[in-house]
């Protein structure tokens, strides 16, 4: 899939692209309020969430179409972009006749490929940016596979919002940021604009400046904040909302770090990665080789391939090593169970082919 990198016309490439405004438009007041506020503070893209989906019914599920008329007003007083939320064939229906400029997929409805399919196939023949939000579960094709079906319907203006994971342990954030999944998308879609939505991932306003910052070191393309003229009295998400004033100083003291990398200093660099990555790889050919030998010694004294007691030692006492070595025993622990498994898978082997041949082969 091939992107086009500008999502709006006269919205400038210069990081990070900012979206900013209510989680929901609540009344008129509000949405004018908060629209004049960001327009102030140089925002140029307003989101506002129209339609709010609830865990359980009888919270503020938003406005409705109503609303939309608000936003077009907030649009032609500002002249910023309105976005929104959809989930469903009426709302995209809605949206479109409205006038709203972009269109993003919440995190729930990303989640469920009928109701992406049943969004993707509305939009059908229509040229408008969409932008998806990551599926509340951490599952990387999952995501790619709402941006194919949004793609298949022919949108190219195509965006991802990573907003984090849901998740039942007790941390620090609302939504995990495991940010080795958006980076693993980036991988395999250089030209995908990534936006990272800090509000979503924190929960907590003042978590929002280190996670824009995170993202920018990241080299994300842009940002999507919640903004509130009144956060403490917003009828949803009250907590991770900042007032205009507070996200014009978060962006203003960002460090935006935009150099391209190719410095003589960090090709030197790169080539000692290289060799080093290089070193690993034969390290580890090596280490399987013995593996290997292992394995023939197991089957030849009739012993079980897995020997926990063994594995146990070897990954806590890895880990401590590794801590002193100034890397994380949870790290540690991850690297050697990957490659205690490709040991095991090995020795398997070396087990299925002595049941193929009736007689032990000696390994070299
Ligand atoms: C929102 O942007 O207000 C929202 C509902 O977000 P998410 O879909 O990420 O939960
Ligand atoms: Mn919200």
């Amino acid at each position: 899939m091939e992107f086009e990198s500008i999502l709006l016309p006269g919205i400038d490439a210069k990081r990070p692209l900012v979206i900013a405004g209510p989680c929901s438009a609540e009344t008129e007041e509000q949405v004018m309020t908060t629209a004049r506020e960001l327009a102030a503070a140089g925002v140029k893209i307003f989101r506002a969430g129209v339609w709010k989906p609830r865990t359980k019914p009888g919270g503020f599920e938003g406005v409705g179409s109503p609303a939309l008329k608000w936003l077009m007003q907030a649009e032609k007083e500002t002249g910023m972009y309105m976005a929104t939320e959809v989930a469903t064939e009426k709302h995209v229906y809605e949206a479109l006749k409205y006038g709203i400029d972009i269109l993003w997929i919440g995190a729930r409805t990303a989640a469920n490929p009928f109701a992406v399919q049943e969004i993707a196939d509305t939009l059908k023949g229509v040229d408008i940016p969409v932008l998806i939000k990551n599926p509340v579960n951490p599952d990387l094709e999952l995501w790619i596979g709402a941006l194919e079906r949004l793609y298949n319907a022919g949108i190219r203006r195509l965006g991802v919002i990573h907003r984090g994971f849901s998740t039942t342990d007790k941390t620090v954030y609302r939504n995990i940021p495991q940010w080795h999944i958006p980076i693993e998308l980036k991988r395999r879609f250089p030209t995908l604009p990534i936006l990272c939505d800090p509000s979503h991932i924190g929960g907590d306003r003042n978590l929002i400046f280190k996670i824009s910052q995170q993202a920018m070191d990241l080299n994300y393309a842009g940002l999507i904040v919640e903004s509130h003229c009144s956060p403490d009295e917003a009828w949803s998400d009250k907590a991770q909302q900042v007032t205009p004033a507070a996200l014009k100083e978060i962006l203003h003291n960002l460090v935006i770090r935009d150099t391209v990398q190719t410095t003589e200093d960090l090709s030197v660099l790169r080539d000692q990665i290289d060799d080093l990555d290089n070193e690993l790889l034969q390290l580890l050919a090596k280490r399987m080789r013995v593996s290997r030998e292992i394995g023939q010694y197991k089957l030849e004294h009739n012993m079980p391939i897995l020997q926990t007691q063994r594995y146990d030692q070897i990954l806590s006492d890895r880990a401590s090593q590794g801590e002193r070595m100034e890397m994380s025993g949870d790290f540690i622990r991850k690297v050697l169970e990957a490659i205690h498994s490709e040991s095991v898978r090995q020795q398997m082997v070396v087990m299925e082919r002595e049941k193929k041949n009736g007689s032990p082969t000696a390994e070299k």
